[in-house]
């Protein structure tokens, strides 16, 4: 058995790139039009956006069974699928969010696809990129600062309660011992003592917010509408009380434009921000989704974990927000993965095993239903990896056809654009027939415990939501706002269809407990906490940073 015996990073160092001006004439755009971040980056003009072309265009949504430390490669196959459209003469952008800085130092490496799918340049799209993260960072920190500044202030102080207040700041780098800590400390000119802490940058609220935001306007707006605390006279104060958005839009409005890079094979690649698929909705912004639609004829997109987190998000938040409807989901599926779910070792996914393979098939079969309930034709795509075998992946065509759904082989990974032929021509296939209409789960307008629960039942398989004390309590402070009316953007775990990360596979019959109800006013969404969501992630005891490092002439190796 062989494998690509080159490093992600090893491959993209070998590709000469084209100039980003090239690219940018792929989709129409002269140089004039665009802003250089260097030779091969670029920020999209907003006033491409064509928002009646953009409701038309084909948007393929490519997501994935419940995710397992085998990983299922949703970026690898957006990418090879993308590749393997232009190919077949579609003009294709693939739309994918931005990497964190966290995984890139930490555990999981960064974010840019892998072997002969991937974008480019990753060092810099992995590392900094053109400073959105960064804008983000600040603008939030600006408004954390602005908080702390109105409780010492005696002129302008609004009388807000230090223990009621919920913001905390955010950096892009994974530290847990900032998770929770004391500011204010140092006597009467340095600020009133409170508890507070740190998130990372992908699990702040300005992220939700510029992912959904139509303009800077709507921007400013939604900035007014984040929610920081209550008075001691139990008034809520949000940032508008702090006249805080104007600022904060200003240091995020190059943020808000798209980024434009490349493929390996020099096809067009759009890059946009990336907020959390727990807390958040998962997935890169409604304008650069919208800047793809209006440039390209196919635009591929990603949303984060699996179809129940980030598809569901991606459907019944940014879709309906922003009035988008994929007509093609790409159910990316492993083999590997699926003897996971089928109880099958970790250490033994390589080995053939149909039998751990045929008792994993429930979640993908679930998964597939769930995109059913949208009225969306799924298309399955297996990434395929150098340890499956023949029998294996046969048995993963027979439940498809058992399905009725289409399936192909998806090996951009070992092949770039050439390797996902077969399934740019399903995903073709499926849009020509045009039997999806896409339908959300929920209206917003239904009452939040419905919501809640439809999502828990239909989507989960749950048998029935429980809602704690607080929770409850959270209910009534929604009604009393007058926030009734947000969808509901479930944090959960992505490793089980269920909130208890153990129950692998297909589980039934059991108890979705929500713990609190989070309110995201500014980013118009209300966040159910069921288990314990992590927000600022730590390092494991071998961080990958301990092998990245830099040569004289600016050259960069250990990125994974
Ligand atoms: P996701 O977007 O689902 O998180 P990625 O596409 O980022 O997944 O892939 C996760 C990791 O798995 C990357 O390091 C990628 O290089 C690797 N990978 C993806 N597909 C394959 C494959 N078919 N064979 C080997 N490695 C793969
Ligand atoms: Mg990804």
């Amino acid at each position: 058995m062989t494998t690509i015996p080159l490093t992600d990073l090893e491959i993209a160092q070998k590709i000469e790139l084209k100039p980003i001006t090239e690219i940018a004439q792929k989709l129409g755009l002269d140089s004039e039009e665009i802003e250089m971040y260097g030779k091969y980056k670029a920020k999209l003009p907003l006033n491409r956006i064509d928002k009646e072309k953009g409701k038309n265009a084909n948007l393929i949504l490519v997501s994935a069974i419940s995710p397992t430390p085998a990983g299922e490669g949703k970026t690898t196959v957006s990418i090879g699928l993308s590749e393997a459209l232009n190919r077949l003469g579609k003009k294709t952008t693939v739309v994918l969010r931005e990497p964190s800085l966290g995984p890139v130092f930490g555990l999981k490496g960064g974010a840019t696809g892998g072997g002969f799918s991937q974008v480019l340049p990753m060092e810099d799209i992995n590392l900094h990129f053109t400073g959105d993260f960064s804008a983000i960072e600040k603008a939030h920190n600006l408004l954390a600062a602005l908080t702390d500044n109105n409780i010492q202030s005696k002129i302008n102080n609004l009388g807000l309660d230090p223990r009621t207040i919920s913001l905390k700041r955010v950096m892009d780098v994974n530290d847990r011992s900032l998770r929770n800590i004391v500011i204010g400390l140092g006597g009467t000119g340095a600020g009133i003592p409170r508890e507070s802490g740190f998130d990372i940058t992908a699990a702040s609220e300005i992220m939700a917010i510029m992912c959904l935001a139509e303009n800077l306007d709507d921007l400013k707006g939604r900035l007014g509408n984040i929610f920081i605390g209550y008075t001691f006279g139990k008034k809520p104060i949000f940032a508008r009380d702090l006249n805080a958005e104007g600022a904060m839009a200003t240091l995020l409005k190059d943020a808000l434009k798209p980024n434009l890079v490349q493929t390996i094979e020099g096809n067009p690649a759009i890059i946009h921000l990336g907020p959390f698929a727990n807390i958040a909705q998962g997935t890169n912004s409604v304008i650069a989704t919208r800047m793809g639609m209006s440039l390209s004829d196919y635009t591929v997109t990603e949303a984060g974990f699996g179809f129940d987190l980030g598809a569901e998000k991606f459907l019944d938040i940014k879709c309906q927000s922003a009035g988008l409807s994929p007509k093609v989901v790409v159910m990316t599926t492993t083999i590997r993965a699926l003897k996971y779910h089928g109880g099958a070792d970790l250490k033994t996914l390589t080995i053939p095993n149909v039998d751990a393979l045929i008792k994993g098939l429930p979640n993908l079969e679930k998964h597939l239903e769930n995109a059913k309930l949208y009225n969306i034709t799924p298309v399955i795509a297996i990434n395929k990896f150098y340890s499956d075998s023949d029998e294996e992946i046969q048995v993963i065509f027979d439940l498809a056809r058992k399905l009725n759904v289409k399936i192909a082989l998806s090996d951009g990974w070992a092949k770039g654009g050439e390797g996902a032929l077969d399934l740019a021509a399903k995903v073709i296939e499926a849009i020509e027939e045009n039997k999806s209409d896409f339908k959300p789960l929920y209206r917003w307008e239904q009452d939040v415990v419905t919501k809640i629960e439809t999502i828990a039942k239909k989507i989960y398989g749950a048998e029935r939501v429980e809602f704690s004390p607080k929770a409850r309590k959270n209910l009534k402070t929604i009604m009393d706002l007058g926030l009734e009316e947000l969808p509901v953007c479930i944090a959960k775990t992505q490793k089980s269809l269920s909130d208890n990360p153990l129950l692998l596979g297909k589980p039934t019959g059991f108890t979705l407990n929500v713990r609190e109800i989070e309110i995201a006013a500014g980013a118009g969404f209300l966040i159910p906490i069921t288990g314990d969501i992590m927000r600022m992630p730590g390092l494991p005891a071998h961080p990958a940073s301990e092998n990245i490092t830099v040569d004289l002439e600016g050259n960069i190796s250990g990125l994974v």
